[in-house]
């Protein structure tokens, strides 16, 4: 009976409750489970210098394939991972599988790429993140100088004098730093001046605007003169099409990063279009 009632309220659940809605409540305990049974995956995306068109690192992005919700996307789980305590543990196994990969490929003699992962703000106010990465770095033995850290803004500026500090620590041990989703924070522009980074990632929403609305575009412009005269790399994220490669080449753009050239793809799949040619 007690099953019976279960049952009941199950259907009564579902009947109330949308389906995003019923996912959200479920979310918290497959996402435990999840990390119990390991059902991620690192996936990677190239990244292209527009100089000399040469494929120069990937980007390291989690994937989530629960048996229960199917795909699950990285916007929707590591938030949900930072509130119940997990993303040091899944943060570390990304950083632990993607610079393995990269260790790995390397020895192989595959061409030369840097990875970049994917920091939360959680695991950026992490006491002990220097440790935690050159711990990694040690046990893959990966050069530190092939691996960068990619923060958000708003990240970084919760706490901007721990995080300067944490940066420091950082770019001591020989990685590199970069702004992720650039532009869509709401912080007081200093922070570059002050901050030891190394490239800004401009966010898609800017590349994908910037075609079709002028003003979008001298943003674009405006941040690549800014970020090249601060002494910082710039990439690109979500470049689609040919017109809007062309018009981040004619403002100097360094790199690109988006579905024209690749998805992220699994790490079979990018070694095999990528890292043929030794
Ligand atoms: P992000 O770091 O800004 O990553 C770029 C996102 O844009 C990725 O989404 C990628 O698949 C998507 N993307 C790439 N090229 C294009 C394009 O041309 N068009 C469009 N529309 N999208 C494109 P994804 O993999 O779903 O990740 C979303 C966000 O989740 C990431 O944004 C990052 O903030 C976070 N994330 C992903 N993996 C990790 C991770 O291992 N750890 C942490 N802490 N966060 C992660
Ligand atoms: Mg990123
Ligand atoms: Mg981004
Ligand atoms: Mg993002």
């Amino acid at each position: 009976a007690a099953k019976e009632q279960g049952r009941n309220q199950m259907l009564f659940f579902e009947k109330r409750m949308n389906a995003s809605a019923m996912r959200r409540l479920l979310l918290p305990n497959y996402l435990r489970r999840a990390v119990e049974r390991q059902e991620f995956e690192v996936y990677y995306q190239p990244k292209q210098r527009l100089s000399d068109l040469e494929i120069y690192g990937m980007e390291a992005l989690i994937r989530w394939r629960s048996p229960d919700l199917g795909w699950v996307p990285p916007s929707e789980f590591v938030a949900v991972a930072e509130e119940l305590g997990l993303i040091h543990e899944i943060g570390t196994w990304v950083l632990r599988t993607a610079c393995a990969k990269a260790r790995e490929w390397q020895r192989e003699g595959c061409r030369s790429m840097s990875v970049s992962v994917n920091l939360s703000g959680k695991q950026f106010q992490q006491q002990d993140l220097d440790a935690t990465i050159a711990a990694v770095l040690e046990e893959t033995e990966l050069p530190p100088e092939r691996l960068e850290l990619e923060l958000t803004e708003s990240s970084v500026m919760l706490h901007p004098e721990e995080s300067a500090l944490a940066l420091q620590r950082l770019k001591k041990l020989g990685v590199s730093v970069s702004v992720d989703d650039f532009g869509t924070g709401f912080s007081s522009l200093n922070y570059l001046s002050v901050f030891p980074l190394d490239t800004l990632k401009i966010d898609k929403s800017f590349v994908q605007a910037m075609t079709n609305d002028a003003k979008n575009a001298v943003l674009v412009e405006a941040i690549i003169d800014l970020g090249h005269k601060l002494g910082l790399a710039i990439v690109a994220e979500g470049v689609e099409t040919p017109e809007q490669r062309e018009m981040l080449s004619s403002y100097g753009c360094d790199c690109i990063q988006g579905y024209i050239l690749s998805p992220p793809v699994d790490a079979a799949s990018f070694k095999e279009r990528y890292l043929r040619q030794g």
